[in-house]
């Protein structure tokens, strides 16, 4: 590393904007708490767990006891109720709507030595790019041609990629546009960044801002980053997303890389992030948990046989126990899973997911598949018209509202809508029209055939004559070639 990229990674760590979150020295990951609720609850009965479904049916947030009874939960038979449970609570919190987005890498150059990543800096075999102006004008034309709206803009951690670089790509990608093409939310994944920092992403109208702690666990953590890197500072990243609340980025979005360590301690470690945010930040959590499992990566020997590879089966279980634990939490599916295991896995209650992925940095324009360019490696490698088309043999509308974030509605006053059951009169009638806008912009002729249809019955299923007389005439206006119009 040359010594002015040694003196930038040695200015980033603020230690006050770790300790002011430290509880008597100790951060919120309590191990013992973790381990004893496990212990405590490994037995639990069939009509214990049947309350707490229950329970989460009434969209309750789970305390920690309850989440370790249903992670050790062993009949088939109440996993399937626990599985059929998550659809209806999300069905009752989102309607029956998924919101789609993809990724935009922008940058691979990274400090870092994540054991698991393909970018990590002793790499040779990775190509280091970092997208300019006018390539990721160049992405986002790809991009918004084919009818996305919304984005998940992703960063190595790097001083050539810092606050001002992300507030500035962040601004390039608003700025660009082709009639109604264009992206109306750049959500952000990065890596942890200072309060004064954050501040900066804000004014410039970040969407969500992510950052996932990999593992919760001290131990892996410092195994799988080296000491000697920014990213081995766990404290720093674990208080990431309470800077943002701080710096007023109430949307931010908390995950786990499942396959670093036991997916139950994870599972009650994002429980414990969700408490403690909430604790902090007046009830408002965080509004998305992802939850990818690790995958392929070029040259990277630490992924092909990892110490706590989740299966297939257990992957389904732990995203049914996240849905029933965070009720009111957006979830997040990536296009690392293949298809067969995203169908399974979308009706146990997920609420976004990306397609049409390419995430090579720089390749959506060329529309090529470069693994020198890649982090990882993608399993689910359909078109977003594919995808799509799959969503509406769900049942399931696709969303690419940005209302939320563009009227203020974020935060607490999303938290608000969404408890309140409002989203079925606001958020629903918003998916409506946005997949009118898709539909009459972008789809196939057979997805326009089966789209409308379904418009038509969800149409029918809104709230109350007024409501589905005013959307049904907003309706009308988008087929006939009006945009974004929205309640
Ligand atoms: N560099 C930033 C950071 O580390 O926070 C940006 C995030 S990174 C580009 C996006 C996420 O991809 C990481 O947080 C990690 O969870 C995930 N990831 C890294 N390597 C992976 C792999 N081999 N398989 C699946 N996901 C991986
Ligand atoms: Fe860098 Fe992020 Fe990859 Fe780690 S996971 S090596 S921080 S890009």
């Amino acid at each position: 590393m040359s010594s002015s990229d040694r003196k930038w990674v040695d200015s980033v760590v603020l230690q006050d904007e770790i300790d002011r979150y430290l509880v008597n020295g100790r951060d919120f990951v309590d191990e013992e708490l973790i381990w004893d609720q496990l212990e405590k609850q490994r037995n639990p009965s069939d009509s214990e767990i049947r309350e707490i479904i229950a329970r989460s049916m009434e969209l309750e947030r789970l305390e920690p006891a309850e989440t370790a009874a249903l992670l050790n939960c062993r009949s088939d038979e109440l996993w399937e109720e626990m599985f059929a449970a998550g659809l209806s609570i999300k069905q009752k919190v989102y309607g029956r709507r998924v919101v789609f987005f993809a990724p935009l890498y922008i940058s691979n150059y990274c400090v870092n030595n994540c054991a698991y990543c393909a970018f990590r800096s002793e790499n040779r075999a990775v190509a280091r790019t970092c997208l300019t102006d006018d390539q990721i004008r160049a992405e986002v034309k790809t991009l918004t041609a084919e009818g996305h709206k919304r984005l998940i803009m992703v960063y190595g951690e790097h001083p050539s990629s810092g606050a001002d670089f992300i507030a500035h790509t962040l601004k390039v990608v608003y700025d660009t546009k082709y009639g109604s093409d264009e992206i109306r939310r750049a959500n952000i994944n990065a890596a942890p960044l200072s309060i004064h920092d954050l501040r900066k992403l804000s004014e410039v109208g970040i969407g969500t801002f992510q950052v996932f702690q990999e593992t919760y666990h001290h131990e892996t953590y410092g195994r799988v980053h080296p000491a000697d890197t920014l990213k081995g500072n766990m404290r720093w990243r674990l208080y990431a997303l309470h800077r943002a609340m701080e710096a007023g980025v109430d949307d931010v979005g908390i995950g786990a890389l499942f396959g670093l360590f036991d997916y139950r301690f994870e599972v009650m470690a994002l429980l414990l992030h969700t408490i403690d945010l909430e604790n902090r930040f007046g009830g408002v959590g965080p509004h998305t948990i992802s939850f990818p499992r690790l995958e392929p990566a070029l040259n990277t020997p630490f992924v092909e046989n990892p110490a706590h590879l989740v299966s297939d089966d257990d992957f389904k279980k732990l995203v049914s126990v996240i849905r029933l634990s965070v009720p009111y939490t957006g979830m997040i599916l990536t296009a690392r899973e293949p298809e067969s295991i995203r169908r399974e896995v979308i009706p146990l209650g997920v609420t976004q997911l990306d397609a049409g992925s390419n995430i090579g940095v720089g390749c959506y324009a060329s529309g090529e598949k470069k693994g020198e360019m890649q982090q990882f490696e993608l399993a689910d490698n359909r078109s977003l018209e594919e995808v799509i088309s799959d969503l509406v043999d769900l049942g399931m509308i696709t969303s690419f509202c940005t209302a939320g974030y563009r009227c203020g509605r974020t935060g607490q006053y999303f938290m608000d809508v969404a408890k309140s059951g409002k989203v079925h009169a606001l958020c629903m009638p918003n998916a409506i029209l946005t997949f009118g806008e898709y539909l009459g912009d972008y789809a196939s002729a057979e997805t326009k055939v089966k789209g409308w249809r379904l418009l038509e019955e969800e149409l029918g299923r809104l709230p109350g004559e007024d409501l589905r007389i005013k959307v049904s005439g907003l309706l009308e206006r988008v087929r006939n070639g009006e945009r974004d119009l929205y309640l």
